[in-house]
């Protein structure tokens, strides 16, 4: 298939090669001109704009860094809905609100193109081995045109719903993930400040009514899991600052529904003195070290 991927950043590189490793033909377009380079060496076509790449393809995917990046790049003079045909399916699977993926997609549908919201979980390691998971929102008929391809790039495709569901199940996860990585952090640094083992609580916290996945598989109290950034000094891993992104969309959507989130706007705030004090590249669980004196 003929596909235009543009957005060929820290995700969208990896995944662009996962596709021309399946067999696609790649129009390919970004801002930063050595993705392209070393992508064209594997196979596919640099575009001069997002116009372009999609004048000829039978499918558009974007990989972005912000609602933007994702405007401009499908709205903008030169953008993807200047030079798409009618009837093309396309998806967008940057991390937005999910307002802005309705917009796009109604912009879309306008012109006749069908067009779902597919952010992604699993990070660039997912990415590069092709297991991401991706949390779509679209029609039935769109859903099982993007299914094969998707599926190409990860392991889990889930249907959320119709356009804008995959932004809402994408930013309620991690909005539960912020919040849990916090109140793990609590309970580990309250038990250690009172003088029980770390290991032997997390080993009762995992097995009791407290256990959750920022406990049982990346607990951030070092020494607990020996595959947990926390072992590794929180490198790799989620950043703070992907997190703290996160959040944001969750507590503005949050903000436009009327909806309390009490605890994520808490959250919010502790991941956003976590980047002031400069730890914003470290890995979210670092967060634990607002409980702790430092070493
Ligand atoms: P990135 O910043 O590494 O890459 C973004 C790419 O988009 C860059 O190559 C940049 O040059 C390109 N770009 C920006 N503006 C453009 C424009 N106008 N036209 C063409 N290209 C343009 O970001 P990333 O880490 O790849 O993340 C992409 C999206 O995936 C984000 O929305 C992020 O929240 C989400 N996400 C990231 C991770 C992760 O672990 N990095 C995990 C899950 C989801």
């Amino acid at each position: 298939m003929k596909i235009a991927f543009i957005g060929l950043g820290n995700m969208g590189a990896p995944m662009a090669r996962n596709l021309l490793k399946a067999g696609h033909q790649l129009n390919l377009f970004d801002l930063n001109q050595a993705v392209l380079q070393e992508l064209a060496g594997l196979g596919g076509s640099i575009s001069t704009s997002p116009r372009a790449a999609a004048e000829d393809s039978e499918l558009v995917i974007t990989m972005l860094p912000a609602a933007a990046h994702v405007r401009s790049v499908w709205l903008g003079d030169d953008g993807v809905l200047a030079g798409i045909a009618h009837g093309t399916p396309a998806v967008d699977c940057s991390t937005i609100d999910p307002q802005t993926a309705r917009d796009v997609a109604a912009a879309a549908a306008r012109q006749g193109v069908a067009m779902a919201d597919a952010p992604v979980s699993g990070g660039t390691g997912g990415a590069a081995a092709g297991t991401l998971t991706f949390m779509v929102g679209a029609s039935a008929e769109l859903f099982a045109i993007l299914q094969p391809v998707l599926a190409q790039m990860g392991r889990n495709i889930v249907h959320c719903g119709e356009v804008g569901t995959g932004q809402i199940a994408k930013i309620c996860n991690n909005l539960l993930l912020g919040i849990s990585m916090i109140g793990v952090s609590e309970a580990m640094a309250l038990g250690d400040a009172l003088g029980i083992d770390t290991k032997v609580l997390a080993g009762i916290i995992n097995s009791s009514t407290g256990r959750c996945w920022s406990s049982d598989t990346y607990n951030p109290w070092p020494g607990v899991i020996e595959t947990a950034p926390a072992a590794r000094g929180y490198t790799g891993g989620f950043g703070a600052e992907l997190m703290l992104k996160d959040l944001g969309l969750a507590t503005e959507a949050a903000r436009q529904a009327h909806q309390p989130v009490v605890l994520g706007a808490v959250a919010q705030q502790l991941y956003q003195a976590m980047s002031l004090r400069g730890e914003g590249g470290m890995d979210f669980s670092a967060i634990v070290n607002s409980y702790r004196k430092p070493t």
